[in-house]
């Protein structure tokens, strides 16, 4: 038997989580059994441990839809027990049993092995937005960073913390866009060399174009802030839209694509095909300065997550929570 978070609905459709002892025979099907040591707090978690329960597609449910740890038992060759492993993604936590349990039973095709560099913990502090920054820093890249800053919106949260480190480990002067001036400190010390107030970029104004500012963005705020950076963008440039902290409508005009040639990126961490999740788990490994990583660190455990999933949908969360499933 072992600890698990589960998240319940009753007929009124009010949901409650209770940590619960279950068997292995409670987990749901899948090659590969993991003893999970670490996960984490990201947005849509904060959704799913929320009142109507988010993105949850079954009752009882475990959330966490990231999570590392090591294989206890597999049915598939690519894995033997006593592997580390890291797994984001594929709607597990949303629609497969996550990562707020002691064990988890899953595909093999959505794991990926951890790479050399990083431990389970490791794994964690980065998790899903980690990736996510990764994944937009590279896209970035795929479309080449012009000269000067690179600004990063929703810089003091998970995806923005670690995009900062990243881009100031590559050398890219980093512009960090954040709503809480006491992060100055936290967001300079993750590399960052210029802070920019949040309600500098939420007014809005009338001119679809204003002077190229930024080399390139990543931006997990989206909604009017999103509008305002595209017209500030470099001849050329590119946008990493990674996420909609700020609202999900874009009140922008074509003017920005049109006269200066701007790329707006999608980003999705989801569906990442296995080649792409291990190039980008790869580069974390190499790129992303372990100093860095570890000031971007709250601990947690199983209990605190009710209360922590309701801070991360406040914007309240500075950098990563990893949750320690066994303390
Ligand atoms: P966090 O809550 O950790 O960070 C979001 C940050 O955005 C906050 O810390 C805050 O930063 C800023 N923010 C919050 N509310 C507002 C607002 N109303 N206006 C402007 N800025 C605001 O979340 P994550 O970093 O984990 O995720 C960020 C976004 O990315 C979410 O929308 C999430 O769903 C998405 N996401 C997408 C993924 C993908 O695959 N595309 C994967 C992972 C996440 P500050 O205090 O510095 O201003």
């Amino acid at each position: 038997m072992f600890n698990a978070l589960i998240v319940n609905k009753n007929d009124e459709g009010k949901t409650s989580a209770e940590i619960t002892r279950i068997g292995l025979d409670d987990l749901p099907a899948g090659e590969v059994t993991v003893a999970v040591e670490y996960s984490t707090v990201n947005y849509k978690d904060g959704l799913c441990l929320g009142p109507g329960g988010g993105l949850v597609r079954n009752y009882p449910h475990v959330p966490g839809i990231d999570f590392a740890g090591t294989v206890e038992a597999s049915d598939d060759p690519r894995y033997k027990a006593g592997d580390k492993v890291v797994l984001t993604g594929w709607r597990v936590g949303e629609a497969h049993w996550g990562g707020y349990a002691q064990k988890a039973r899953v595909k093999a095709d959505w794991l990926v092995p951890l790479p050399a560099g990083l431990d389970t913990r490791r794994a964690m502090a980065v998790g899903t937005a980690g990736l996510t920054a990764m994944l937009a820093v590279m896209a970035l890249e795929d479309h080449g960073i012009k000269g000067g800053p690179v600004l990063v919106t929703g810089a003091a949260g998970g995806v923005g913390s670690v995009a900062t480190a990243i881009l100031a480990g590559l050398g890219h002067e980093v512009a960090a866009v954040t709503g809480r001036p006491e992060t100055a400190d936290y967001l300079t010390s993750l590399g960052a060399t210029q802070i920019v107030a949040r309600e500098d970029l939420n007014e809005t104004t009338k001119r679809p174009l204003e002077a190229e500012t930024w080399a390139g963005c990543v931006d997990a705020v989206g909604g009017e802030m999103l509008a305002r950076v595209l017209g500030q963008m470099k001849y050329g440039a590119s946008v990493s839209a990674v996420g909609l902290a700020g609202g999900a409508g874009l009140p922008a005009t074509v003017i920005p694509f049109l006269l200066r040639g701007v790329n707006l990126l999608g980003i999705d961490s989801v569906m990442q095909p296995y080649d792409n999740r291990l190039r980008a788990w790869g580069r974390i490994a190499k790129d992303l300065p372990m100093d860095k990583l570890e000031a971007m660190v709250q601990p947690a455990t199983l209990s605190d997550l009710p209360a922590l999933g309701r801070d991360i949908l406040k914007g309240q969360i500075k950098g990563r929570v990893v949750v320690d499933v066994n303390a």
